[in-house]
């Protein structure tokens, strides 16, 4: 048999991108699998995007991620799109089929499979969501498209909070509200699922947590965060105290980068070894 010494190639755009994870959990992912892939972490400008596109095709790439701020500006160069993404309006992957280019958004995804994974259905459930930037849309869309009953967005900037509710209810079944976001909001007795989307608590700044009142996060709720370096957030270990079932943003980061990987393969994701790259990561 002849001998193929061509890897297939995937990686991300995005600028700044120095610091994204996600070339480390997928090219552990490949080594276990055996596949002879590369991810490619590369910093693509705004002026130099159109260029960047191209070489997707030239390189014959198997599919691409995009981060800020390509997630938007992609749109006009797919020829295909799934329902989420069209409904958020913005695409994280691109996955290459017969020189075409299929755009996903697996962000919303990955946190959905995330809770599932932890033995948690959005289906039917009350779910309170803090933001309304990119990652509060895809996983807002996402618990609808899986059947949420009511979902209220609260976020520092109201308007962009109302923004998103009508997106919901505008192209979902889901009851949707925006709700104020004052200092110390008291999260509603009923909400069955809440979730941090903001960027609060990020590394370097773990010290911080999103400004709620906790004494009203209850024992029954699950409490989740997209927060994923510390992956034990300081808003996860609040709701911990309480009782509150927690399921973490690095699970949903994994839970996403497997996603990819599968959508890009067809082979099934070692997802054990993703999460435990990433944890690994981001103890260094
Ligand atoms: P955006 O910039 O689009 O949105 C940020 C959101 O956080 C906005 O709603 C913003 O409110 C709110 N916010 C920021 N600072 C504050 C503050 N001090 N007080 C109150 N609200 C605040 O970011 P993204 O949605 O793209 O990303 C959010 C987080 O999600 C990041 O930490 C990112 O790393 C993480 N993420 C995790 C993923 C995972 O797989 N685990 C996947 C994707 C993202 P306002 O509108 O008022 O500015």
């Amino acid at each position: 048999m002849e001998k193929n010494y061509r890897a297939e190639l995937v990686g991300v755009f995005g600028d700044p991108v120095d610091g994204n994870p996600t070339g480390v959990m997928e090219e552990a992912a490949f080594a276990a699998c055996g596949l002879n892939y590369r991810y490619l972490t590369l910093k693509v400008t705004k002026d130099d995007f159109d260029d960047a596109m191209k070489a997707i095709h030239a390189f014959h790439m198997r599919g691409m991620n995009l981060t800020m701020p390509h997630k938007i500006s992609v749109l006009p160069y797919l020829d295909e799109i799934s329902e989420a993404a069209r409904i958020i309006g913005a695409v994280n992957t691109i996955v290459v089929k017969d020189g075409k280019l299929f755009g996903e958004n697996t962000d919303g995804k990955g946190f959905v499979q995330a809770l599932n994974n932890s033995g948690v259905s959005p289906e039917g459930k009350r779910i309170v969501i803090l933001g309304a930037g990119g990652a509060a849309k895809a996983i807002a869309v996402e618990c609808a498209l899986a059947g949420a009953g009511m979902i209220t967005v609260m976020n520092r900037t109201a308007e962009r909070a109302q923004e998103l509710a009508g997106v919901l209810r505008a192209h979902t079944k889901t009851e949707a509200l925006a709700a104020a976001f004052p200092a110390r909001a008291a999260i509603p007795e009923d909400t069955d699922i809440l979730i941090n989307a903001t960027c609060i608590g990020l590394h370097p700044d773990s010290g911080q947590k999103p400004d709620i009142d906790y004494d009203t996060v209850r024992a029954g709720m699950v409490v989740s965060d997209v927060v994923f370096n510390p992956a034990e957030t300081l808003f996860l270990q609040e709701a911990a105290k309480r009782g509150a079932k927690t399921v973490n943003g690095l699970g949903m980061l994994a839970c996403q980068g497997a996603l990819n990987f599968t959508l890009w393969t067809g082979v099934e994701a070692p997802l054990d070894v993703m999460e435990d790259t990433l944890r690994r990561e981001f103890e260094q």
